[in-house]
């Protein structure tokens, strides 16, 4: 023990000697400190004078001292920050904050250190899946299995009946299948790795043939020509942005071709004077020039969406009836599972790219595989489908259930937060994220929030801020909240934070 305090002593005023440059070096500008301005900073306690403060001392009593070190080591540079960079001159003794402020701020900053980084929180941004956000929320019964596949050993790579090792894919294989229509499959990390695994196979130091329309990022790090490059396979780009037809696929074909990738232009439309070139053509090229054809179909939607009033993203069993050899979709994404990268399509070629060593590198998590295959259980059910995956429970929500929420959340607030907020319901749209359906807008309720005396970004940066942190949007300097992504267990949850952040405090003023 006491050795550990020494060497936190140690560290502390080694760090309070270069601060004042660390903080300067932080921002990236140059800063000349003039004399008061260092007048002022010497001012400013030190770590070890804060450490004696008594009501430091009782919160290491309950938070670990390194949270509290690192806390006030925190609050003290932004402090020499905000000093150092105010204009030379102008900043005064009356500038410099109380012992009670800087305590206060280390209390809430050693509370956040010592708790999870990674939270819960709430969604009400209508939003239903936000990659900043983790996407899908799991299904019950995947939480389960994945619960108890953490908790315990499990037969990941054990076949039972043969009493041999076994093959961790097993679990999932003959699911993906039946749903997909494909006579194998194979499950990795994500989507990008699935495409990433599929060119390597497939394609190393070869031609790809993609049309100009479909080279697409998504997110910022997913880029097919990037992708293409890391994979070793060569990008051959056909047609044009906007027109592509079979005969530029049919002029790129020639003796160092591997493979013909089609890409889901999946949160971007190409609309007007536009053509694409179908799986369907592209497999009857494929199958005569002797080249494996695969789709990336991006969400990948194991229940048809027309059917449920939304626009039609391109199904996994589509593209293998078309005549896709190899089909590759995310497990996070409309599928409503945890991140996975699914590829699904003929047994050979599935075969091939689980022998590559890459395979290894982008294999699939044991808490994963069990989310996914009770997620793809679900789904041999349609309406069990439907019924208990939270992704598709949101998209297919019907407007009346939206009503009664926010009608609820509404009335809810207007009662804890009479005279501070004024709340209404508005009509307005959800949209589905994660690059689905970029252009529906599903309509919505939306519960309007505007406060009193506090403008829509002041109410944002606090609920960012509470416990569980909620998301917003901003419509018209009012935040408004989408019962569509908020689920009916955190309803009240909500209108409480929402109410707590618009009622004035002391500290606030
Ligand atoms: C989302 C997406 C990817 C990346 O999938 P991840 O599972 O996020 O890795 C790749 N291709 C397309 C077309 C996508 O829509």
């Amino acid at each position: 023990m006491n050795q550990g305090g020494k060497y936190d002593s140690v560290t502390i005023k080694q760090l309070s000697a270069n601060s004042v440059q660390r903080s300067q070096a932080l921002a990236g500008e140059k800063i000349s400190v003039d004399s008061r301005t260092r007048a002022l900073l010497r001012q400013l306690p030190s770590v070890d004078e804060l450490l004696q403060e008594p009501s430091i001392r009782e919160m290491v009593q309950t938070l670990p001292r390194w949270a509290v070190v690192e806390a006030i080591r925190e609050v003290l540079e932004r402090r020499r920050r905000m000093i150092a960079k105010g204009p030379p001159g102008a900043t005064s003794s009356s500038d410099l904050p109380s012992r009670a402020a800087l305590v206060t701020e280390a209390q809430q900053i050693a509370a956040r250190l010592s708790g999870p980084a990674l939270r819960h929180l709430i969604n009400a941004t209508g939003v239903v899946i936000h990659t900043n956000l983790g996407r899908a929320p799991l299904a019950e019964a995947a939480i389960e299995r994945v619960v108890e596949a953490a908790r315990g050993y499990s037969n990941l790579e054990y076949d039972l009946e043969g009493g041999d090792r076994g093959s961790r894919q097993d679990h999932v294989e003959r699911l993906l299948c039946r749903l997909t229509g494909a006579e194998a499959a194979l499950a990795v990390n994500n989507n990008a790795a699935a495409v990433l695994l599929a060119i390597n196979t497939l394609a190393e130091g070869k031609e790809v043939i993609v049309s100009r329309g479909e080279l697409v990022e998504i997110g910022d790090s997913f880029r097919i020509p990037d992708i293409m490059r890391r994979a070793g396979g060569i990008l051959r780009e056909v047609g044009t942005t906007n027109r592509t037809y079979l005969r530029d696929y049919e002029d790129a074909v020639g003796a160092t071709s591997a493979m013909l990738l089609k890409v889901h232009t999946s949160n971007f439309r190409i609309q007007g004077f536009a053509n694409q070139v179908s799986v369907a053509e592209l497999a009857s090229l494929g199958e005569k020039a002797g080249l494996p054809v695969v789709e990336d179909v991006g969400s990948g939607a194991l229940v048809d969406l027309s059917q449920l009033g939304l626009s039609k993203e391109p199904m996994p069993s589509e593209s293998i009836r078309a005549g896709a050899d190899l089909v590759t979709f995310s497990g996070d994404k409309l599928l409503g599972g945890p991140q996975a990268g699914l590829i699904a399509g003929k047994r050979l070629l599935v075969e091939r790219l689980r022998r590559n060593p890459l395979a290894r590198a982008v294999r699939i998590d044991k808490l994963s595989l069990a989310a996914l295959e009770a997620t793809l259980r679900l789904y041999l059910d349609e309406g069990r489908a439907l019924a208990h995956v939270p992704v598709l429970r949101a998209l297919v929500m019907p407007l009346q259930e939206i009503e009664r929420r926010a009608r609820h959340l509404r009335d809810r607030i207007a009662a804890l937060a009479s005279g501070h907020l004024e709340v209404s319901i508005i009509e307005g749209t959800s949209e589905v994220g994660g690059g689905a359906l970029p252009l529906e807008a599903i309509p919505t309720r939306l519960v309007a929030v505007q406060g009193v005396h506090l403008t829509a970004p002041v109410l944002e940066g606090r609920l960012r801020r509470t416990d569980p942190p909620v998301m917003v949007r901003i419509k018209d300097d009012r935040i408004v909240l989408d019962p569509r992504t908020v689920s009916e267990d955190e309803l009240d949850t909500l209108a409480n934070l929402v109410t707590s952040v618009a009622v004035p405090k002391k500290a606030d003023s």
